[in-house]
């Protein structure tokens, strides 16, 4: 099924800034959602704070260190609780 680009913002981007603020993908930073940037990480958009953090997925991704990632993000994660 083909969606045209104003459905698929309010499928699929729209539900993300339902809150004043979120937290950028990468680095956790809470920030206000008008100023969101969206990246394509692994066929979800995330939220992130900025062109830097944005840069980082997106290498991330074309080295093909996803998995990498998510496990050093789920360490750090557990490692705050
Ligand atoms: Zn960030």
């Amino acid at each position: 099924m083909h969606l045209s680009p104003s459905q698929f913002f309010h499928t699929h981007i729209a539900p993300l800034f339902k809150r004043e603020r979120c937290l950028c993908y990468h680095c956790g930073e809470s920030m206000r959602v008008e100023g969101a940037l969206t990246v394509n990480f692994q066929h979800v958009l995330r939220p992130v704070c900025c062109h830097g953090c944005l840069a980082v997925l997106n290498t991330i991704q074309q080295n093909g260190l996803t998995e990498e990632y998510l496990r050093s993000k789920e360490q750090v994660e557990s490692s705050l609780i």
